[in-house]
Protein backbone atom coordinates (compact mmCIF):
# COMPACT_ATOMS: atom_id res chain seq x y z
CA UNK A 1 0.00 0.00 0.00
CA UNK A 2 1.49 3.57 -1.00
CA UNK A 3 1.74 5.78 2.13
CA UNK A 4 -0.42 8.19 1.48
CA UNK A 5 -2.94 5.87 0.99
CA UNK A 6 -1.97 4.04 4.54
CA UNK A 7 -2.41 7.74 6.16
CA UNK A 8 -5.62 8.39 4.62
CA UNK A 9 -6.95 4.99 6.40
CA UNK A 10 -4.74 5.71 9.50
CA UNK A 11 -7.06 8.74 9.49
CA UNK A 12 -10.58 7.27 9.16
CA UNK A 13 -9.64 5.21 12.24
CA UNK A 14 -8.01 6.95 14.42
CA UNK A 15 -10.92 9.75 14.40
CA UNK A 16 -14.00 8.30 13.54
CA UNK A 17 -16.87 10.79 12.77
CA UNK A 18 -15.02 13.73 11.58
CA UNK A 19 -15.95 13.67 7.71
CA UNK A 20 -14.76 16.90 7.25
CA UNK A 21 -11.54 16.18 9.00
CA UNK A 22 -11.01 13.29 6.86
CA UNK A 23 -11.87 15.88 3.80
CA UNK A 24 -9.49 18.28 4.04
CA UNK A 25 -6.49 15.49 4.88
CA UNK A 26 -7.71 14.11 1.55
CA UNK A 27 -7.59 16.28 -0.55
CA UNK A 28 -4.32 17.89 0.90
CA UNK A 29 -2.65 14.55 0.85
CA UNK A 30 -4.09 12.79 -2.65
CA UNK A 31 -2.93 16.25 -4.50
CA UNK A 32 0.96 15.85 -2.30
CA UNK A 33 1.26 12.41 -4.00
CA UNK A 34 4.32 13.40 -6.13
CA UNK A 35 6.32 14.85 -3.65
CA UNK A 36 5.52 12.22 -1.16
CA UNK A 37 6.26 9.69 -3.49
CA UNK A 38 9.51 11.14 -4.60
CA UNK A 39 10.77 11.03 -0.79
CA UNK A 40 8.12 8.23 0.80
CA UNK A 41 11.48 6.88 2.07
CA UNK A 42 13.03 9.03 4.15
CA UNK A 43 9.39 10.68 5.04
CA UNK A 44 8.33 7.13 6.22
CA UNK A 45 11.32 6.58 8.36
CA UNK A 46 10.68 9.74 10.26
CA UNK A 47 6.99 9.36 10.04
CA UNK A 48 6.37 12.79 8.41
CA UNK A 49 2.63 12.44 7.58
CA UNK A 50 1.86 10.31 11.10
CA UNK A 51 2.96 13.55 12.89
CA UNK A 52 1.28 16.06 10.32
CA UNK A 53 -1.83 14.67 10.41
CA UNK A 54 -1.76 14.14 14.54
CA UNK A 55 -2.13 17.82 16.14
CA UNK A 56 0.15 18.95 18.86
CA UNK A 57 -2.22 18.98 21.86
CA UNK A 58 -5.88 19.64 20.95
CA UNK A 59 -8.04 21.40 23.89
CA UNK A 60 -11.65 21.00 25.09
CA UNK A 61 -13.20 22.94 27.94
CA UNK A 62 -16.73 24.06 29.36
CA UNK A 63 -17.24 27.33 28.93
CA UNK A 64 -19.87 28.93 31.51
CA UNK A 65 -21.87 31.91 31.19
CA UNK A 66 -24.92 33.50 32.55
CA UNK A 67 -27.30 34.78 30.00
CA UNK A 68 -30.04 37.61 30.65
CA UNK A 69 -32.78 35.72 31.98
CA UNK A 70 -29.97 34.75 35.02
CA UNK A 71 -29.73 31.43 33.31
CA UNK A 72 -26.47 29.78 33.45
CA UNK A 73 -25.91 28.61 29.94
CA UNK A 74 -23.02 25.64 29.12
CA UNK A 75 -21.12 25.57 25.88
CA UNK A 76 -18.04 23.64 25.02
CA UNK A 77 -14.47 25.41 23.94
CA UNK A 78 -11.88 24.26 21.69
CA UNK A 79 -8.33 24.70 20.50
CA UNK A 80 -5.89 22.70 18.57
CA UNK A 81 -2.94 23.30 18.11
CA UNK A 82 -1.93 21.59 15.07
CA UNK A 83 2.07 22.51 13.80
CA UNK A 84 4.16 25.18 14.36
CA UNK A 85 7.12 23.58 12.90
CA UNK A 86 7.20 27.13 11.28
CA UNK A 87 5.92 29.95 13.57
CA UNK A 88 3.68 29.97 16.50
CA UNK A 89 -0.01 28.68 16.26
CA UNK A 90 -2.09 30.76 14.53
CA UNK A 91 -5.72 30.66 13.21
CA UNK A 92 -9.07 31.96 14.22
CA UNK A 93 -11.99 31.21 16.75
CA UNK A 94 -15.10 30.16 15.14
CA UNK A 95 -18.15 31.03 17.23
CA UNK A 96 -21.41 28.59 15.37
CA UNK A 97 -23.26 25.81 16.63
CA UNK A 98 -21.99 23.83 14.45
CA UNK A 99 -18.65 23.57 16.04
CA UNK A 100 -17.31 20.28 16.82
CA UNK A 101 -13.91 18.84 17.46
CA UNK A 102 -14.00 17.22 13.62
CA UNK A 103 -14.38 20.92 12.40
CA UNK A 104 -11.77 22.66 14.64
CA UNK A 105 -9.51 19.76 13.32
CA UNK A 106 -10.31 20.20 9.71
CA UNK A 107 -10.11 23.77 9.81
CA UNK A 108 -6.11 23.55 11.76
CA UNK A 109 -5.20 21.12 9.08
CA UNK A 110 -5.96 23.73 6.20
CA UNK A 111 -4.55 26.64 8.39
CA UNK A 112 -0.78 25.16 8.49
CA UNK A 113 -0.56 25.08 4.97
CA UNK A 114 -2.36 28.58 4.72
CA UNK A 115 -0.14 29.51 6.39
CA UNK A 116 2.88 28.28 5.21
CA UNK A 117 1.56 29.48 1.61
CA UNK A 118 1.41 33.24 2.93
CA UNK A 119 5.60 32.97 3.25
CA UNK A 120 5.25 34.58 7.07
CA UNK A 121 6.43 32.33 9.93
CA UNK A 122 3.05 31.04 11.70
CA UNK A 123 1.89 28.15 12.10
CA UNK A 124 -1.40 26.42 12.01
CA UNK A 125 -4.08 26.04 14.69
CA UNK A 126 -7.82 26.79 15.30
CA UNK A 127 -10.73 27.03 17.62
CA UNK A 128 -13.96 28.08 18.79
CA UNK A 129 -17.08 27.04 20.56
CA UNK A 130 -20.46 25.79 19.40
CA UNK A 131 -21.70 29.40 21.26
CA UNK A 132 -24.16 31.27 18.82
CA UNK A 133 -23.95 34.66 18.75
CA UNK A 134 -26.86 35.51 16.78
CA UNK A 135 -29.39 37.10 18.45
CA UNK A 136 -27.79 37.15 21.50
CA UNK A 137 -27.16 41.11 23.42
CA UNK A 138 -24.04 42.43 23.54
CA UNK A 139 -23.89 41.58 27.75
CA UNK A 140 -24.37 38.05 26.71
CA UNK A 141 -21.82 38.07 23.93
CA UNK A 142 -19.30 39.48 26.64
CA UNK A 143 -20.41 36.77 29.25
CA UNK A 144 -19.42 34.36 26.97
CA UNK A 145 -16.01 35.74 25.65
CA UNK A 146 -14.83 36.32 28.51
CA UNK A 147 -15.29 33.17 30.18
CA UNK A 148 -14.19 31.19 26.96
CA UNK A 149 -10.88 33.19 28.03
CA UNK A 150 -10.97 32.71 31.33
CA UNK A 151 -9.96 28.63 30.29
CA UNK A 152 -8.23 29.72 26.74
CA UNK A 153 -5.63 32.31 28.55
CA UNK A 154 -3.79 29.56 30.06
CA UNK A 155 -2.61 28.20 26.09
CA UNK A 156 -1.74 30.93 24.44
CA UNK A 157 0.29 34.11 23.96
CA UNK A 158 2.22 36.49 21.47
CA UNK A 159 4.54 34.07 20.72
CA UNK A 160 2.82 30.41 21.22
CA UNK A 161 -0.39 30.89 19.88
CA UNK A 162 -2.56 33.94 18.55
CA UNK A 163 -6.01 33.29 17.58
CA UNK A 164 -7.88 35.70 15.61
CA UNK A 165 -11.83 36.03 14.14
CA UNK A 166 -13.64 33.79 11.90
CA UNK A 167 -17.13 32.66 11.88
CA UNK A 168 -18.99 34.81 14.18
CA UNK A 169 -16.25 36.50 15.83
CA UNK A 170 -14.95 39.70 14.94
CA UNK A 171 -14.15 43.17 16.49
CA UNK A 172 -16.24 43.14 19.31
CA UNK A 173 -15.75 39.54 20.15
CA UNK A 174 -12.01 40.13 20.18
CA UNK A 175 -11.82 43.42 21.88
CA UNK A 176 -13.53 41.44 24.81
CA UNK A 177 -11.30 38.67 24.83
CA UNK A 178 -8.73 40.61 24.56
CA UNK A 179 -9.69 42.29 27.79
CA UNK A 180 -9.78 39.34 29.91
CA UNK A 181 -6.14 37.80 28.85
CA UNK A 182 -5.03 41.36 29.67
CA UNK A 183 -7.21 41.09 32.90
CA UNK A 184 -5.83 37.43 34.34
CA UNK A 185 -2.15 37.89 33.34
CA UNK A 186 -1.58 41.47 33.34
CA UNK A 187 -0.09 41.38 30.19
CA UNK A 188 -0.44 43.66 27.24
CA UNK A 189 0.62 41.99 23.98
CA UNK A 190 0.00 40.72 20.63
CA UNK A 191 -1.91 37.34 21.84
CA UNK A 192 -5.26 38.18 19.47
CA UNK A 193 -5.28 39.81 16.24
CA UNK A 194 -8.58 41.62 14.62
CA UNK A 195 -8.49 43.64 17.56
CA UNK A 196 -10.02 47.61 17.12
CA UNK A 197 -7.67 49.80 16.12
CA UNK A 198 -7.74 51.68 19.31
CA UNK A 199 -5.82 49.17 21.01
CA UNK A 200 -3.27 47.17 18.68
CA UNK A 201 -5.25 46.42 15.30
CA UNK A 202 -4.22 47.12 12.06
CA UNK A 203 -5.54 48.59 9.61
CA UNK A 204 -7.04 47.04 6.16
CA UNK A 205 -7.51 43.53 8.80
CA UNK A 206 -11.15 43.83 8.57
CA UNK A 207 -10.82 44.00 4.47
CA UNK A 208 -7.75 41.77 3.79
CA UNK A 209 -9.63 38.30 3.57
CA UNK A 210 -11.96 39.64 0.80
CA UNK A 211 -9.26 42.15 -0.90
CA UNK A 212 -6.81 39.31 -0.51
CA UNK A 213 -9.15 37.21 -2.42
CA UNK A 214 -9.86 39.58 -5.14
CA UNK A 215 -6.03 40.11 -5.31
CA UNK A 216 -5.37 36.41 -6.20
CA UNK A 217 -8.42 36.38 -8.28
CA UNK A 218 -7.09 38.47 -10.51
CA UNK A 219 -3.54 37.42 -10.73
CA UNK A 220 -5.21 34.29 -11.65
CA UNK A 221 -7.38 35.55 -14.35
CA UNK A 222 -4.68 37.62 -15.75
CA UNK A 223 -1.88 34.80 -15.90
CA UNK A 224 -4.56 33.03 -18.33
CA UNK A 225 -5.03 36.44 -20.40
CA UNK A 226 -8.69 36.85 -18.82
CA UNK A 227 -9.44 39.98 -17.26
CA UNK A 228 -11.70 40.83 -14.10
CA UNK A 229 -12.98 44.12 -15.29
CA UNK A 230 -16.78 44.27 -16.66
CA UNK A 231 -17.14 40.24 -15.11
CA UNK A 232 -20.45 39.53 -12.98
CA UNK A 233 -19.55 37.81 -9.88
CA UNK A 234 -21.88 36.03 -7.99
CA UNK A 235 -20.77 35.68 -4.18
CA UNK A 236 -22.52 33.37 -0.90
CA UNK A 237 -22.02 34.77 2.25
CA UNK A 238 -22.45 38.54 3.81
CA UNK A 239 -19.84 38.22 6.35
CA UNK A 240 -17.00 40.07 6.73
CA UNK A 241 -15.34 38.17 3.70
CA UNK A 242 -18.34 38.39 1.72
CA UNK A 243 -18.31 42.04 2.01
CA UNK A 244 -15.21 42.65 1.46
CA UNK A 245 -14.73 40.60 -1.60
CA UNK A 246 -17.56 42.22 -3.18
CA UNK A 247 -15.76 46.10 -2.48
CA UNK A 248 -12.28 44.54 -3.74
CA UNK A 249 -14.56 43.09 -6.78
CA UNK A 250 -16.66 46.32 -7.73
CA UNK A 251 -13.26 48.58 -7.15
CA UNK A 252 -11.72 46.18 -9.89
CA UNK A 253 -14.98 46.90 -12.92
CA UNK A 254 -16.98 43.99 -11.84
CA UNK A 255 -20.48 43.53 -11.14
CA UNK A 256 -21.46 41.29 -8.00
CA UNK A 257 -25.10 40.36 -8.28
CA UNK A 258 -25.47 37.65 -5.26
CA UNK A 259 -24.98 37.41 -1.41
CA UNK A 260 -26.27 35.17 1.14
CA UNK A 261 -27.24 34.30 4.61
CA UNK A 262 -28.17 31.06 6.60
CA UNK A 263 -31.70 31.66 5.55
CA UNK A 264 -32.04 32.58 1.89
CA UNK A 265 -30.04 34.64 -0.93
CA UNK A 266 -30.34 38.53 -2.43
CA UNK A 267 -30.36 38.49 -6.85
CA UNK A 268 -29.63 42.04 -7.07
CA UNK A 269 -28.97 42.36 -10.84
CA UNK A 270 -28.18 46.22 -10.56
CA UNK A 271 -25.45 45.30 -8.51
CA UNK A 272 -25.25 44.83 -4.88
CA UNK A 273 -25.32 48.01 -2.82
CA UNK A 274 -22.65 48.39 -0.53
CA UNK A 275 -23.40 50.97 2.01
CA UNK A 276 -26.74 48.93 2.27
CA UNK A 277 -25.05 45.56 2.79
CA UNK A 278 -22.99 47.48 5.35
CA UNK A 279 -25.57 48.92 7.21
CA UNK A 280 -27.98 45.66 7.63
CA UNK A 281 -25.00 43.09 8.29
CA UNK A 282 -22.33 45.17 10.14
CA UNK A 283 -24.26 47.63 12.25
CA UNK A 284 -27.69 46.18 12.52
CA UNK A 285 -26.57 42.07 12.08
CA UNK A 286 -29.58 42.19 10.46
CA UNK A 287 -30.86 39.69 7.81
CA UNK A 288 -30.88 40.00 4.44
CA UNK A 289 -34.56 40.46 4.25
CA UNK A 290 -33.36 43.58 5.70
CA UNK A 291 -31.60 44.09 2.50
CA UNK A 292 -34.28 43.16 -0.23
CA UNK A 293 -36.80 45.29 1.76
CA UNK A 294 -34.93 48.49 1.51
CA UNK A 295 -33.85 47.61 -2.32
CA UNK A 296 -36.69 47.74 -4.77
CA UNK A 297 -33.77 46.19 -7.32
CA UNK A 298 -33.42 43.13 -4.92
CA UNK A 299 -35.17 39.80 -5.40
CA UNK A 300 -34.89 37.93 -1.93
CA UNK A 301 -35.20 33.76 -2.18
CA UNK A 302 -35.84 31.47 0.87
CA UNK A 303 -33.19 28.46 1.35
CA UNK A 304 -30.49 28.16 -0.76
CA UNK A 305 -29.56 29.12 -4.69
CA UNK A 306 -26.51 31.90 -5.26
CA UNK A 307 -25.00 28.92 -7.59
CA UNK A 308 -27.80 28.87 -9.99
CA UNK A 309 -27.41 32.41 -11.15
CA UNK A 310 -26.14 32.72 -14.23
CA UNK A 311 -21.83 34.30 -13.56
CA UNK A 312 -18.80 34.62 -14.69
CA UNK A 313 -16.51 34.42 -11.39
CA UNK A 314 -18.29 32.30 -8.45
CA UNK A 315 -16.45 33.04 -4.75
CA UNK A 316 -17.92 31.04 -1.88
CA UNK A 317 -17.58 32.93 1.00
CA UNK A 318 -19.90 31.55 3.28
CA UNK A 319 -18.96 28.45 5.02
CA UNK A 320 -17.53 24.43 4.39
CA UNK A 321 -19.31 22.61 1.74
CA UNK A 322 -21.36 25.00 0.52
CA UNK A 323 -20.90 24.45 -3.28
CA UNK A 324 -21.89 20.78 -4.32
CA UNK A 325 -21.88 18.83 -7.64
CA UNK A 326 -24.95 19.80 -9.05
CA UNK A 327 -24.06 23.51 -8.52
CA UNK A 328 -20.67 23.12 -10.37
CA UNK A 329 -22.53 21.75 -13.05
CA UNK A 330 -25.04 25.02 -13.18
CA UNK A 331 -22.00 27.12 -13.09
CA UNK A 332 -19.97 25.15 -15.71
CA UNK A 333 -23.34 25.49 -18.02
CA UNK A 334 -23.85 29.64 -17.35
CA UNK A 335 -20.28 29.81 -18.89
CA UNK A 336 -18.60 30.70 -15.59
CA UNK A 337 -15.00 30.37 -16.24
CA UNK A 338 -13.31 30.90 -12.43
CA UNK A 339 -14.23 29.81 -8.75
CA UNK A 340 -11.99 31.38 -6.03
CA UNK A 341 -12.76 30.39 -2.43
CA UNK A 342 -13.35 33.03 0.16
CA UNK A 343 -14.36 30.21 2.77
CA UNK A 344 -12.33 26.97 4.42
CA UNK A 345 -12.83 24.77 1.90
CA UNK A 346 -16.37 25.46 0.59
CA UNK A 347 -16.15 23.28 -2.30
CA UNK A 348 -17.02 19.39 -2.34
CA UNK A 349 -14.05 17.13 -3.36
CA UNK A 350 -16.81 16.10 -6.27
CA UNK A 351 -17.73 19.72 -7.24
CA UNK A 352 -13.96 20.68 -7.14
CA UNK A 353 -12.97 17.93 -9.87
CA UNK A 354 -15.78 18.27 -11.93
CA UNK A 355 -15.10 22.46 -12.19
CA UNK A 356 -11.33 22.01 -13.27
CA UNK A 357 -12.45 18.71 -15.72
CA UNK A 358 -14.66 21.31 -17.34
CA UNK A 359 -11.93 24.13 -17.89
CA UNK A 360 -12.61 26.28 -14.52
CA UNK A 361 -9.74 27.74 -12.99
CA UNK A 362 -10.29 26.91 -9.33
CA UNK A 363 -8.49 28.56 -6.68
CA UNK A 364 -8.31 26.89 -3.43
CA UNK A 365 -9.62 28.53 0.14
CA UNK A 366 -5.79 27.91 1.44
CA UNK A 367 -4.54 30.10 -1.13
CA UNK A 368 -7.13 32.46 -1.97
CA UNK A 369 -8.43 33.61 1.40
CA UNK A 370 -5.19 33.59 2.84
CA UNK A 371 -5.29 37.14 2.92
CA UNK A 372 -6.97 37.46 6.20
CA UNK A 373 -3.92 35.46 8.09
CA UNK A 374 -1.49 37.11 6.19
CA UNK A 375 -2.44 40.45 7.46
CA UNK A 376 -3.22 38.87 11.01
CA UNK A 377 1.14 38.44 11.03
CA UNK A 378 1.78 42.39 9.92
CA UNK A 379 -1.02 42.72 13.04
CA UNK A 380 1.38 40.88 14.54
CA UNK A 381 4.53 42.48 13.44
CA UNK A 382 3.28 45.91 14.21
CA UNK A 383 2.74 44.90 17.90
CA UNK A 384 6.15 43.60 18.15
CA UNK A 385 7.60 46.60 16.84
CA UNK A 386 5.09 48.78 18.83
CA UNK A 387 4.18 50.92 15.65
CA UNK A 388 1.74 51.28 12.96
CA UNK A 389 1.69 51.02 9.51
CA UNK A 390 -0.63 53.18 6.99
CA UNK A 391 -3.99 51.44 5.05
CA UNK A 392 -1.77 52.10 2.05
CA UNK A 393 1.45 50.40 3.48
CA UNK A 394 -0.51 47.52 5.05
CA UNK A 395 -2.83 47.05 1.42
CA UNK A 396 0.35 47.09 -0.40
CA UNK A 397 2.33 44.05 1.38
CA UNK A 398 -1.22 42.43 1.57
CA UNK A 399 -1.51 42.97 -2.24
CA UNK A 400 2.33 41.69 -2.95
CA UNK A 401 1.84 38.80 -0.46
CA UNK A 402 -1.47 37.80 -2.74
CA UNK A 403 -0.01 37.91 -6.00
CA UNK A 404 3.17 36.30 -4.79
CA UNK A 405 1.30 33.10 -3.76
CA UNK A 406 -0.53 32.69 -6.87
CA UNK A 407 2.76 32.49 -8.59
CA UNK A 408 4.05 29.93 -5.94
CA UNK A 409 1.03 27.71 -6.43
CA UNK A 410 1.15 27.61 -10.06
CA UNK A 411 5.26 27.52 -10.15
CA UNK A 412 4.47 24.12 -7.61
CA UNK A 413 1.93 23.03 -10.22
CA UNK A 414 4.38 22.97 -13.21
CA UNK A 415 7.50 21.70 -11.37
CA UNK A 416 4.80 18.51 -10.60
CA UNK A 417 3.66 17.84 -13.77
CA UNK A 418 0.19 19.58 -12.93
CA UNK A 419 -0.37 22.81 -14.68
CA UNK A 420 -2.93 24.93 -14.24
CA UNK A 421 -3.88 22.65 -11.24
CA UNK A 422 -3.63 25.55 -8.62
CA UNK A 423 -4.93 22.64 -5.82
CA UNK A 424 -2.18 20.43 -6.33
CA UNK A 425 0.06 24.18 -6.57
CA UNK A 426 -1.23 25.28 -2.97
CA UNK A 427 -0.96 22.50 -1.96
CA UNK A 428 2.85 21.48 -2.67
CA UNK A 429 3.85 24.90 -2.23
CA UNK A 430 2.34 24.90 1.66
CA UNK A 431 3.99 21.47 2.42
CA UNK A 432 7.28 21.64 1.35
CA UNK A 433 8.22 24.55 3.78
CA UNK A 434 6.28 22.58 6.69
CA UNK A 435 7.81 19.22 5.85
CA UNK A 436 11.74 20.92 5.80
CA UNK A 437 11.07 22.36 9.31
CA UNK A 438 9.46 19.53 10.41
CA UNK A 439 12.78 17.06 9.13
CA UNK A 440 15.59 19.80 10.41
CA UNK A 441 14.25 19.81 13.80
CA UNK A 442 14.27 16.34 14.54
CA UNK A 443 11.55 14.00 15.86
CA UNK A 444 9.42 16.19 18.13
N1 LIG B 1 -10.06 32.75 10.35
C1 LIG B 1 -9.21 33.24 9.30
C2 LIG B 1 -8.71 32.08 8.47
O1 LIG B 1 -9.44 31.13 8.25
C3 LIG B 1 -8.13 34.17 9.82
C4 LIG B 1 -7.23 33.61 10.87
C5 LIG B 1 -6.26 34.61 11.49
O2 LIG B 1 -6.30 35.78 11.14
O3 LIG B 1 -5.47 34.17 12.31
O4 LIG B 1 -7.63 32.08 7.94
Amino acid sequence: MRYVDEIIELVEKKNPAEPEFHQAVKEVLNSLRPVIEANEEVYRREALLERLVEPDRQIKFRVPWVDDKGQVQVNTGYRVQFNNSIGPYKGGLRLHPSVNLGIIKFLGFEQIFKNSLTGLPIGGGKGGSDFDPKGKSDREVMAFCKSFMTELYKYIGADVDVPAGDIGTGAREIGYMFGQYKKITGLYEGVLTGKGLSYGGSLARKEATGYGLLYLTEEMLKCNGKDLAGKTVCISGSGNVAIYAAEKASQLGAKVVTVSDSTGWVYDPEGIDLGLLKEVKEVKRARLTEYARARSSAEYHEGRGVWTVKCDIALPCATQNELHLEDAKALVSNGCIAVAEGANMPTTLEATEYLQKNGVLFAPGKAANAGGVATSALEMSQNSERLSWTFEEVDTKLKNIMVNIFHNLDAAAKKYGHEGDYVVGANIAGFEKVAEAMLAQGVC
